[in-house]
């Protein structure tokens, strides 16, 4: 049997970062759920296809495959057998991500692919609905969490240091927006599990996160 790990948590909480090194120490495989739905946007945006027309949006389903490998523990996550990880990582894409995840024919074929990774797997696995409806019997679940102004402050100390100019206000206001839309959406919102753990992360470091999830992993293991 295989030993699942679930992190949810709003856009900016930490997930990756600290999934990815606990990952890193503990053996597993790090998911990132929310790059599948990046992909899936980035076919979106390259076709034309507007996320308010759910009509297109249905019909262009069939057409994409999304696949994912692993090179050195490193995520690629492949769009109709072209790597498109290097793409996905901008501000477009991630709202057009949150436009389109609403719709249940976009996450019904995602949850699929990331149940069966899971089946054979140790993952930890981040993203809005990994200990609600993908993974419900995950044998941990963290729901992560942090201040707006925290958020936003750490996606621009990101952006800063890849040297993207940008704005701090305009940043908080776009992470409100997109926490908005993820919670309140029909479809698997962003919630936190009955029976997760929550972890508030605006007071702490990367260490100091991962050390309190190490602790709560202990005590199930
Ligand atoms: O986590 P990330 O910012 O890469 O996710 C991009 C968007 O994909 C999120 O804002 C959310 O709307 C969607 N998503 C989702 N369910 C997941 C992962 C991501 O709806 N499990």
């Amino acid at each position: 049997m295989s030993f699942n790990i679930a992190i949810d948590g709003p856009a900016g909480a930490g997930k990756s970062t600290i999934a990815k090194q606990l990952a890193k120490e503990l053996g597993f495989v790090y998911v990132d759920t929310g790059a599948m739905y990046r992909a899936f946007a980035y076919y979106f945006l390259t076709n034309n296809i507007s996320a308010a027309d759910e009509a297109a949006i249905a019909a262009a389903c069939p057409n994409v495959t999304i696949s994912l490998t692993y090179e050195d523990g490193v995520q690629n996550v492949w769009l109709n057998g072209e790597n498109v990880s290097g793409f996905i990582r901008n501000e477009e894409v991630g709202n057009m991500a949150s436009a389109t995840s609403v719709y249940p024919v976009v996450r019904t074929k995602l949850v699929e692919l990331q149940q069966e990774l899971a089946k054979t797997t140790d993952v930890i696995m981040d993203g809005r609905d990994i200990g609600t409806v993908v993974l419900p019997n995950a044998d941990v679940k963290i729901y992560m969490t942090a201040s707006s102004t925290v958020r936003a402050k750490r996606r621009f100390d990101e952006l800063v240091a890849k040297g993207v100019e940008c704005d701090l206000d305009e940043i908080e206001k776009d992470i409100i927006e997109r926490d908005y839309r993820d919670m309140n959406r029909e479809t698997s919102p962003l919630k936190k599990a009955d029976d997760a753990y929550e972890l508030d992360t605006s007071e702490l470091d990367i260490d100091g996160v991962v050390n309190a999830m190490k602790e709560i992993i202990e005590k199930v293991r």
